[in-house]
C-alpha cells in the first residue's frame, strides 16, 4: 500500500469525521501528513494515533490568511515539500432556515469558512506545489455544490462557490502540472449530517433522516471510508490525467 509513498499532504479539517479517515488511509498509504484544524483535543488524539514519523498537527482557522500560510510553510520545513492539499475543513451553517430567515452573519461565517479558506489554501500552496513539478489539491465539496435544496441557502450557495473556484485553480494551475478537483460526497453518516437532522426537525431527527433517505437511490448515507477512497485516488498519481472535475460519491442521489 504505496500509493501516497513519498508524498506530504495537508489536510484540513483532519479531526472531523472524513477529515480523521483520509489521515488514517493516507498515512496506510505511506503519507507523511500535516493535520490542520481548530479543534485541539480530536487533533491531539489523532496525532497520538498516526504517531509523529508520519504525522504532525497544527491547531488554526483555515480562514485567516497567515495561518493558511503558516500550516502550509510548515509541510516544508518538517516534511521537505509539500505534494497534495486536501482543502476539507467546513461548516454546515444554520441548517433549516430559509434564505429570508438568515441573517448576514450566518451567511457570510459560511461562506468565510467554506470558501474563502479553499481560496487561502489554493494561493498559498500553489508556490509550493509548483516548486515540487506538480502536485494535487482536493476539495471537499458536496452534492450541495451541484444540485439546490432548501433550507441550506449558506452551505449550498457555498459548496457551488467551490465548484467555480476550484474550476478556475485547474486551469490556471494545469501548466504547473498541480491538478484541482473536488470530492462531492452526498450525506454522509457523521457528525455533521446529525446537525443538519436536528436543524430541519428538532422535534425528532429521524424524520429529517427519514426523508433525506428516500432521495438516494442506495438507501443509505455515505460511509466516511467511501469519501476517503475517492480522496485518495485525486491525492495520488491513479488521478494523473484528471482535473477542474468534480467526483460524486452519492449512492445515486445526483443520478435522479
Ligand atoms: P465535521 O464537522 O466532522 O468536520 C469538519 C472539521 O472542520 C471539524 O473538525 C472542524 O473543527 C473543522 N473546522 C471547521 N471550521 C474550521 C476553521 N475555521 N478552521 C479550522 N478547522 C475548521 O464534518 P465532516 O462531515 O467531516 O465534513 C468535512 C467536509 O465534508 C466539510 O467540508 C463538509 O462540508 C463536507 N461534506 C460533508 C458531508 C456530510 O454529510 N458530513 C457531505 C458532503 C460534504
Amino acid at each position: 500500500m504505496n500509493r501516497l509513498s513519498n508524498k506530504v499532504c495537508v489536510i484540513t479539517g483532519a479531526a472531523g469525521d472524513i477529515g480523521r479517515e483520509a489521515a488514517r488511509l493516507f498515512v496506510s498509504e505511506g503519507a507523511h501528513v500535516v493535520l490542520v484544524d481548530r479543534d485541539p483535543s480530536t487533533l491531539a488524539k489523532l496525532l497520538t494515533e498516526l504517531g509523529s514519523t508520519h504525522a504532525v498537527s497544527v491547531v488554526a482557522d483555515v480562514s485567516n490568511e497567515q495561518e493558511v500560510s503558516d500550516f502550509m510553510s510548515l509541510a516544508v520545513k518538517h516534511f521537505g515539500g509539500l505534494d497534495v492539499v486536501l482543502a476539507n475543513a467546513g461548516i454546515a451553517g444554520p441548517a433549516g432556515k430559509t434564505l429570508e430567515q438568515c441573517s448576514v452573519e450566518e451567511f457570510d461565517q459560511v461562506m468565510t469558512v467554506n470558501v474563502r479558506s479553499v481560496w487561502l489554501a489554493i494561493k498559498h500552496s500553489a508556490p509550493l506545489l509548483r516548486a515540487r513539478g506538480g502536485g494535487s489539491i482536493v476539495v471537499t465539496s458536496s452534492i450541495a455544490g451541484l444540485v439546490g435544496a432548501g433550507k441550506a441557502g449558506p452551505y449550498v450557495t457555498s459548496k457551488h462557490a467551490l465548484m467555480g473556484l476550484a474550476k478556475t485553480a485547474a486551469v490556471e494551475l494545469a501548466r504547473d502540472k498541480i491538478r484541482v478537483n473536488t470530492v462531492n460526497p452526498g450525506p454522509v453518516e457523521s457528525r455533521m449530517m446529525r446537525e443538519i437532522e436536528h436543524g430541519f426537525t428538532p422535534e425528532d431527527e429521524s424524520k429529517a433522516k427519514k426523508g433525506i433517505l428516500s432521495t438516494i437511490p442506495y438507501g443509505r448515507y455515505v460511509r466516511t471510508d467511501e469519501v476517503a477512497k475517492m480522496m485518495l485516488f485525486l491525492a495520488s498519481d491513479d488521478s494523473s490525467f484528471c482535473t477542474g472535475s468534480a467526483y460524486l460519491v452519492d449512492g445515486g442521489l445526483v443520478a435522479i
